[in-house]
């Protein structure tokens, strides 16, 4: 499928859009969430998590320090993962995130995947976020 593009005006847009993304993940086990820090690539895992019943929006927060988040939903488990601390192949590989994608009904979005060659091979769908102006982001969506 060719690339899909949206934009958004608002924190709350990038929610909605999240939300209605999830359909589309259906059949993913690995995301990788692309952008600079503050595109929004958390801000969407919220609208996703909601869309899966896995977690309300404020139960949603940036996994910088604690690296991985789990959030359980009916269908699926979200596990949503920031890479942005981690720079060697070695402190990736404790992460185990090959396993846990490996889980039944396992959805890993991932923040900063896209600095390990093998997650990049690995993923299924990337969303990519930019900023284009203060309140306004494009997201592009390649399966
Ligand atoms: P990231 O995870 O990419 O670092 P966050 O989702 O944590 O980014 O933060 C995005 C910030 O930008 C939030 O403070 C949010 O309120 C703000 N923001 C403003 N406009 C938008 C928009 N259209 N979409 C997403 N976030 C937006
Ligand atoms: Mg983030």
């Amino acid at each position: 499928m060719p690339p899909e593009s949206f934009l958004t005006n608002s924190a709350d847009e990038t929610v909605a859009l999240g939300a209605s993304l999830a359909p589309m993940l259906r059949d993913a086990r690995i995301v990788l969430l692309r952008g600079d820090l503050g595109a929004g690539k958390t801000t969407l895992v919220k609208g996703i998590a909601e869309a899966f019943q896995a977690a309300a929006q404020e139960d949603v927060t940036s996994p910088t320090f604690t690296l991985i988040h789990e959030y359980r939903g009916p269908d699926r488990t979200l596990y949503h993962i920031d890479l942005y601390r981690i720079e060697t192949e070695r402190e990736l590989a404790t992460l185990g995130i090959e396993d846990l994608s490996n889980e039944a009904g396992a959805l890993l979005l991932i923040e900063w995947g896209e600095k390990f060659d093998r997650l990049k091979k690995l993923r299924d769908v990337e969303i990519l976020l930019e900023r284009t102006g203060e309140s306004s982001r494009r997201i592009t969506i390649t399966q």
